[in-house]
Order: structure tokens, then sequence, then C-alpha cells
């Protein structure tokens, strides 16, 4: 076995995580990044101050919290805090009003007046099943739920949808579904509500102290001392190049992965990849700020995620509207100020601003004026905290990492279809018709968000077909 090597393209958390398991079964592993450094989705970056760390992609990390494969990694263990805000998150509203989402369900239940009933109707059972729920939703998708029970709960609330009768709770439910990029309003949307909302008043929406390179790090940390080796830099364009390796993952989009292999995959499969679809971009701004955001709510101020995208109507329409190719005129745009939570991320009063906005596939626009007066809109006095700033158009995304295509941030759209054949129709969706080669990507089930279960998954189904061994222990000790 310990002649057996294993080539892993992509270090974002799917590599990581798909390296960790096959190097501590015993397989050699070389991991090749296209970038100068580890981490596709958890990088950071010094990007205006030497000493203030900005997440360049992810910032908060409910399916980090609630995955299993980070549970059995341990990240507490190997010294990365999750930090939880007291308020997972918030949804401002015009007038200085704002709907917000307490770690604690009685906390917002009592806030939400007339509506906190069906919230606690909708949220409460299911956080009686967070542990199965989690595994299911976090797993091939194609495993039958260990509890039945939850999971019936949970497929009729997704049937129903939104449930509230105040503009207040209707908001902050949707702009969770908002995390399905593009698709608010259907069954999918009602089942990332579900599952990212009941996340909120259990393992909490934490921030990693320091910020989402410190879970990289403690992947690759693992690898290395599992003797694995890293090649910085390297763009894999040709699946010829890793000849020499009998298994090979490919933490790639489909894309990618057509591109690179497409000479040796069968016509049928090839076109199914090529047909495979994206979601709208993101076009991310970083600020540095002297000040925390100055919310017209001052509660706000309190959560670690803020949702900026007005009412359910305007968010069902300005999400169709991206979906549709149209930038609208007040994009759904997530905003996470870290120093809320973590006192680390503040130096000499000078902070990081992290946020997003939806915008169309491959949309050219610099996002930061954009970004600017969205959070102006409800924190005004907003732009005169900026010290400095810099955006990243969703076009622009894809340079920087070859997984977002055209700035789609999850490697492919959340459709029901996309669901189950991600990114195409097999039992076991990490194999692809390449003997040994898989695929461990976010285009790959259960999707987009740190959780690294892809690449977990895929690693383990190698270990089973190739060598008939058992996913090996994955705790530090
Ligand atoms: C702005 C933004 C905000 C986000 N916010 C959150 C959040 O708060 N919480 C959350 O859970 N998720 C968030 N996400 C999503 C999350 O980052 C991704 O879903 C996750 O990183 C996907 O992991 P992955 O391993 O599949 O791919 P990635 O993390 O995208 O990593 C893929 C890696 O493969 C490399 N690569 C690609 N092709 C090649 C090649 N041919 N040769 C060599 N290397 C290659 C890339 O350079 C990259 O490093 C966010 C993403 C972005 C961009």
């Amino acid at each position: 076995m310990s002649e057996e090597q294993a080539a892993v393209v992509g270090t974002g958390p799917n590599g990581l995580a798909a390296a960790v398991t096959l190097a501590r079964a015993g397989l050699r592993v070389v991991l090749y990044e296209a970038a100068p450094e580890i981490g596709g989705g958890l990088r950071g970056e010094a990007l205006f101050d030497s000493a203030i760390n900005h997440d360049v992609c992810s910032a908060v990390h409910p399916m980090a919290a609630a995955s299993p494969f980070f549970r059995e990694f341990d990240l507490a263990g190997r010294g990365v805090e999750l930090l939880r805000p007291s308020i997972s998150y918030a949804h401002p509203l015009d007038g200085g009003r704002a709907a917000l989402a307490h770690r604690s369900l009685d906390a917002t239940c009592a806030a939400l007046g007339a509506d906190g009933p069906a919230w606690r109707r909708l949220f409460g059972p299911l956080l009686r099943h967070t542990e199965s729920l989690s595994s299911l939703f976090l797993s091939d998708l194609r495993s039958p739920p260990s509890s039945p029970v939850g999971a019936v709960q949970f497929g009729l609330r997704a049937l129903r949808g939104d449930p509230f009768r105040s503009e207040e709770a209707s908001a902050l439910f949707t702009g969770v579904a908002g995390h399905a990029v593009g698709t608010v309003s259907g069954l999918v949307g009602n089942a990332v509500a579900l599952m990212l909302g009941h996340l909120a008043h259990g393992t909490g929406w934490p921030l990693p102290r320091g910020g989402s390179a410190s879970i990289a790090q403690a992947l690759a940390d693992d690898i290395t001392a599992h003797g694995g080796e890293f090649r910085l830099g390297h763009r894999v364009t040709d699946l010829g190049e890793l000849a020499g390796f009998p298994l090979i993952f490919f933490d790639t989009s489909a894309r990618e992965f057509l591109s690179v292999s497409r000479r040796l995959l069968p016509y049928r499969y090839a076109r199914t990849l090529a047909r495979f679809r994206y979601a709208p971009g993101a076009a991310k701004a970083d600020f540095l700020v002297s000040e925390p955001i100055p919310w017209a709510n001052p509660e706000v101020g309190r959560a670690g995620t803020v949702h900026l995208g007005g009412t359910r109507a305007s968010m069902i329409r300005q999400e169709e509207m991206a979906s549709r190719g149209t930038l609208g005129d007040s994009p759904f745009v997530l905003v996470v100020d870290p120093g809320v939570v973590d006192s680390s991320r503040i130096v000499n009063g000078k902070r990081p601003v992290w946020a997003y906005a939806h915008v169309p596939n491959g949309d050219d626009t610099p996002p930061v004026d954009l970004v600017r007066a969205r959070i102006e809109r409800y924190a005004s006095g907003f732009s005169d905290t900026i010290i400095e700033a810099r955006g990243i158009s969703a076009a622009a995304y894809e340079s920087y990492n070859p997984n977002y295509v055209g700035g789609d941030i999850g490697a492919g759209a959340m459709t029901l279809r996309q669901i189950a054949a991600r990114p195409a129709l097999r039992w076991d969706p990490y194999t692809t018709p390449l003997h040994g080669v898989y695929l461990c990507s976010a285009s790959t089930p259960p999707g987009p968000g740190v959780h690294g279960m892809s690449g977990y998954l895929a690693a383990a189904s190698a270990l089973r077909r190739h060598f008939k061994l058992r996913p090996p222990s994955l705790s530090p000790r």
C-alpha cells in the first residue's frame, strides 16, 4: 500500500478533505494547485494592511460546524476556534427595522412577535433532528435518512415554503434561501433556508478566529504530517500530466474536468458535462474601514452575517433577474464584519468588511460602488468609514479560481435536476467513466459550501473500490 499514489488536483476544502482521508489510509498523496497558495475558497489575504487579513472567498461556516467530516477531523482539537455570534444573521429593512435570527430560538421567536410561534413551529422540530438532517444533506444524497421522521418533517416544510405573515419574518426566512443563489422561492431555496436556518439556532453560524484560511492550514498540516506533498502554482491542463498516478481526484468544476480530460471521455458523458449549468455569479467587495458599520438599527451590528435584500418580493424579483442575465438595481448582498465576534481582526481600530452581491453569471460590472450603495441604504455614513476597497467582478472571479465559472461560487447551479445528477446521473456520483479518476469538488454532491464532504466521500469510495478499505480515523489524537 505504501507504494500506492494518488494525485489530487485542487486544494479547496474538498481537495484537502480527500487528501487527508487518502493520506491517513496510507496512500502517498501529491496535491496540485493552480494558485500560488492552498485553500481555494478558504484563502485569506492581507489586501490593504499587512496586519489585517481579509477572507477572499468564504467567511462564515455553518456547514463546517455541522459536517460529519469536520466533526471527526475535530477543528477545535487542532486549534481552530469557531466563534459563534449571539445573532447568527440579521436582515435590515427600510425605516430602521430589522429582523434578527438569534442563536437562541426563544429570543428569535420573542422578537418576531405575531410570527414567533410560526418560526418556532418551523425550526423547533428540525433542531431535534439536527444531527441526522446534517448527515442527510451533507452526504452523497443517495443514502436513506437515519431519522425518517426528521426527513419527513423537513420535506413537508420545504414543500410549504414561507409560512409567515409579517414582512420581517418573511424577509428573514427568504434571506437564508438566498444562499441557494438564483432560486429563492422554490423547493431548493426552501430546503436551503430550512437547513441553514435551523443551524443558526443550533451549531450556529461560526467564523474561525483569524479567518477561514486557518481551516485550510489545519487540513494541510495533517496532510503533510501523513506524507502528502503540495505542488503550488501548477494548473493541470491535461490528464496525461498525471499518467503515473493510479488514482486521481479532481477538486475542479465539471467544466475544468471536461477541459482537462475531454480527449479521453466517452462522448455522452462529455456532452453531459458540457451541458452542466452554472448559477448567477458573485461580485465580491472587500473594504478596510475605520469603524463598525453604522447600521440604522444597532442590533444588526451584533450579527455575524447580514443579508441585504429588502422584502421577500424584492429578493425574488432581483434573484430572478440575475438568473435571466439582468443586473437589477438592488441585488441581494451578503455582508460580514468579522470584528463583531473576533477582536483579533481589528487592528488600531481598522477592520475588514466582507461582502458580495448576486449578479448575472459572467457580469463584469465593478462591484465596489454597487455593494457600497446597498450597505449605505441600511447604514447611512458607511462610505465615510471606508479607508480602502477592492472589488472582483463575477467575470474576474473565474481567473482567480477556475472553479467559479462566470463567478458561480457553487461550481454549478443548485437546481433539482442538478442536485440529483451532479454533474451527471451516476449511482456513485464521484466516479467518472475513467478508471481510477474521481471528481470531488462542489460540482458533486452535496454541492457548494465548506463541508469537505465531497472530497471525503470521493476518497471513501476510492478506498472501498480499489483497496476494500473503510475510511480511516480522522481524529487528531
Ligand atoms: C465570495 C465567496 C464567498 C463564499 N462564502 C462562503 C461562506 O461564507 N461559507 C461557505 O461555506 N462557503 C462559502 N463560499 C463557497 C465555498 O468557498 C465553496 O463552495 C467551496 O470552497 C468549494 O470547495 P471546493 O473544494 O469544491 O472548491 P474550491 O474551494 O473552489 O477549490 C478548488 C481549487 O482547485 C483549484 N483548481 C481548479 N482547477 C485546477 C486545475 N486545473 N489545476 C490545479 N488546480 C486547480 C483552484 O485554484 C482552487 O484552489 C463562498 C465562495 C465565494 C467565492
